[in-house]
């Protein structure tokens, strides 16, 4: 869904609020018949303040004064009626589902709080960012658990740190026709967690996002393949502003999934839009599973994080045994 569309799924709502009140006014009316002068009367208060504005400008605030006072009147004396038939004074006023923006999904010139929320969540759902990688944030990603020496002259820590910087940056600065990454490294290096922080800021920025594991992906492919889908559900993978495959060689390989991801990468690299991908394979596995054309794609045209330290969900799984 875009911003239009929530604009219209708003207004929708708008509509619908205001037509049920207008039934119920009606109700009102046909039950209690005094509220047909009081209504007419209400109506024709905005219809004097109009005419107000344009023929009587030398005593219009006077004017406009005599008009609001009436109205007030006009008001309670309905509230009075409604209260005597045992109504709430509040009963055929339209229901907005936002009170802030009386759902027209605008306050002044600008999108109202409850566009971007419903933007948002249905973003959320639709990119495939579940409820468990929501929470995973730049500002709740810590860089204590990575503590050991590290490799290549880099400890584990000051490695993360650049790691971290890196994909914030990324995430900050990204565009359509931003680099693509390779997250390789080990389970539990905050490869997920990473690149779901960033699917999170780049979505929030208004991009297409899809975040899936490769299994996944592979499924949709294949029951498109056996006919059990339509071919909707792939192009979303080709047309994302930003896709990010998940766990790249946990799914169940085959020679159609490896053609499949081959296919894929090379029509992303060649529209020039970005892929994120991570993985526990190091690149001679991806060499050896995917071959060399997949191989030389993945590692000469994206962006290496090597994700290095002792697995994170363990440390933090020791932290809570000894707390109890
Ligand atoms: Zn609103």
């Amino acid at each position: 869904m875009d911003i239009y569309e929530a604009i219209q799924r708003k207004q929708d709502s708008r509509f619908a609020a205001i037509k049920a009140a207008e039934e119920k006014s009606e109700k009102l009316r046909a039950e209690i018949p005094e509220l047909f002068d009081i209504d007419n009367a209400l109506q024709s208060v905005s219809m004097k303040i109009m005419n107000a504005a344009l023929t009587d400008k030398a005593h219009l605030e006077a004017r406009l004064e005599e008009i609001k006072s009436e109205n007030d009147r006009l008001l309670l004396k309905r509230a009075a009626l409604l209260e005597q038939h045992g109504y709430p004074v509040d009963y055929d006023s339209p229901k907005f589902a936002c009170p802030l923006c009386a759902d027209t999904g605008y306050i002044g010139l600008h999108f109202c709080e409850c566009v971007k929320k419903e933007l948002n969540t249905d973003l959320y759902t639709s990119s495939g960012l579940g409820k468990a990688l929501l929470d995973k944030t730049f500002e709740n990603f810590s860089l204590k658990y990575y503590s050991g020496k590290g490799d290549g002259g880099l400890s584990d820590r000051e490695n993360m740190t650049i790691i971290y910087n890196c994909c914030k940056r990324y995430a900050q600065r990204f565009t359509p026709s931003s680099e693509s990454i390779l997250m390789i490294g080990g389970t539990g290096l905050g490869k997920t967690h990473l690149s779901a922080a960033i699917a999170k800021v780049v979505l929030e920025k208004g991009y297409y996002v899809i975040y899936d594991s490769a299994q996944s992906i592979f499924d949709d492919y294949e029951s498109v393949r056996f006919g059990k889908e339509s071919k909707d559900i792939i192009k979303k993978y080709e047309n994302c502003d930003l896709l990010i495959v998940d766990d790249l060689g946990a799914e169940c390989m085959t020679q159609y999934t490896v053609a499949v991801f081959s296919a894929l990468l090379n029509w992303r690299i060649v529209n020039s839009k970005p892929t994120i991908i991570s993985t526990n394979l190091t690149p001679q596995q991806i060499k050896k599973n995917y071959g060399e054309r997949v191989y030389s794609r993945l590692l000469g045209e994206s962006l290496i994080m090597k994700f290095t330290g002792q697995d994170v969900r363990l440390q933090k799984l020791s932290e809570k045994k000894s707390d109890t």
